[in-house]
């Protein structure tokens, strides 16, 4: 082999290398050749397990997605480009005309976008104040095909009885369950084990824990049964496999959400600690929410591992090992909300959660800026509500800013 010919040809380490490395590398690649055309249609067939195009598989993104199937004790896991993409993935894999959807009215902006954007395709959602069986009773139909919630409400921070929710779907019979679990990880609750068919997360947030990849993960319990699931019909035949068969398949396949083996990379190394951010962030934001109802010029202080919280009881059941690091203030009016975030030294105002740094947002006049004032005060965004993403900074140094700001 000559240069050029070498450059492309040679054996270089490869993924046959037993190198010895800590991390799974970076398969920056997006395509896999084959030694044969007979394996490569082995592949394509389902026959054989390995790699053939990045938008459907990568060993970087596989091992990312094997470490959160771990952490959810899920049977399988499929990583897309965003959290949105992972719920949009969800969606059009699962759901047909006529189908509907019911949601808690909390959740995330992106999602009540989406399934708005569903309407035209014919998928309509109902909304209820807080997910629980009774309110569910009121709006769920025949036509009802999932429910959606979020573990932790953001930003009214009310907590989500897993297992109460499913107990009531399942007597209720193939209507899926899915939790997004983004603000608790699996750390504080492994939603499978307490009853949700799916569990879903934008893991830019904690999984990541610095904010420099964006991406999402889907966990499949394999339990649900899709017979009422026409969109399913083709796929029930993969049995507990039926969902990310046709996630891989179809949806990535043909639609294209793929992830990209560097932020998977990036998401891989970030789960690393997630365990031990975790830990630091939440009590972090305990300490920090104990010091703010005691400061003055706090008006309020919502946090559900305050025992001041509704949402407290249902918090000490559903999450383990804490109470999760997001809280929000209430600080009189939105000048002060404004001259608090201005004074702080460490908080970033920024529009995010879930990073190691703690951030700071004044909801109404950024998420919430073009929202009608009526769904804002169902959201629990007030004119003066500050909301705090706690990171890992020393509490002292945390508490000391917190209180120069207030004053
Ligand atoms: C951020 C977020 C999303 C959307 O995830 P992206 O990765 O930003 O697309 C969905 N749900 C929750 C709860 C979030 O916080």
């Amino acid at each position: 082999m000559k240069t050029n010919t070498r450059l492309l040809h040679d054996r270089f380490a490869g993924d046959k290398a037993n190198t010895g490395a800590t991390l799974t590398p970076i398969y920056q690649t997006s395509a896999f050749g084959n030694a044969t055309a007979e394996g490569l249609e082995a592949i394509f067939q389902n026959r054989a397990a390995g790699y053939a195009y990045t938008r459907i598989g990568n060993p970087t993104i596989a091992s990312f997605e094997q470490r959160i199937n771990a952490l959810e004790q899920g049977i399988s896991a499929v990583a897309f480009a965003s959290g949105m993409a992972a719920i949009t993935s969800l969606c059009l894999a699962v759901l047909s005309a006529g189908d509907e959807i019911v949601a808690s009215a909390g959740v995330f902006g992106g999602t009540i976008g989406l399934f708005a954007d569903l309407q035209q395709f014919g998928i309509t959602t109902r909304y209820v104040e807080a997910c629980t069986p009774e309110a569910l009773e009121q709006v769920v139909t025949p036509k009802t095909r999932l429910v959606f919630a979020e573990i932790i409400g953001n930003p009214r921070l009310d907590v989500l009885d897993v297992p109460a929710v499913s107990r009531y779907l399942r007597q209720k019979g193939n209507i899926l369950f899915v939790v997004d679990n983004t603000l608790a990880t699996p750390i504080l609750a492994r939603v499978l084990e307490q009853g949700a068919d799916i569990a879903i997360h934008s893991s830019s947030k904690y999984i990541n824990g610095s904010s420099n990849a964006i991406s999402g993960v889907l966990v499949d319990s394999g339990t649900f049964r899709w017979d009422a699931f026409p969109a399913m019909r083709d796929w029930k035949k993969f049995g507990p496999y039926a969902l990310t068969s046709k996630l891989r398949q179809n949806i990535l396949m043909d639609m294209g959400p793929c992830l990209s083996p560097m932020n998977a990379f990036l998401n891989s190394i970030g789960m690393e600690t997630l365990g031990l951010r975790m830990e630091r962030q939440c009590s972090n934001a305990l300490q920090l929410a104990a010091a703010l109802e005691h400061m003055d010029g706090v008006v309020s202080v919502n946090y559900p591992g305050l025992a001041s919280s509704p949402w407290h009881e249902t918090a000490s059941r559903v999450l383990q090992g804490g109470y999760g690091a997001i809280l929000t203030i209430r600080l009189g009016n939105r000048e002060k909300a404004f001259q608090v975030i201005n004074r702080l030294r460490y908080a970033v105002n920024i529009t995010n959660v879930g990073d190691i740094r703690t951030l700071v947002v004044h909801p109404r006049s950024t998420i919430y800026a073009h929202t009608p004032a009526e769904a804002c005060e169902h959201a629990g965004v007030t004119e003066d509500l500050l909301r705090i993403s706690v990171g890992i900074e020393d509490i002292e140094d945390l508490v000391e800013d917190f209180a120069q700001a207030v004053q």
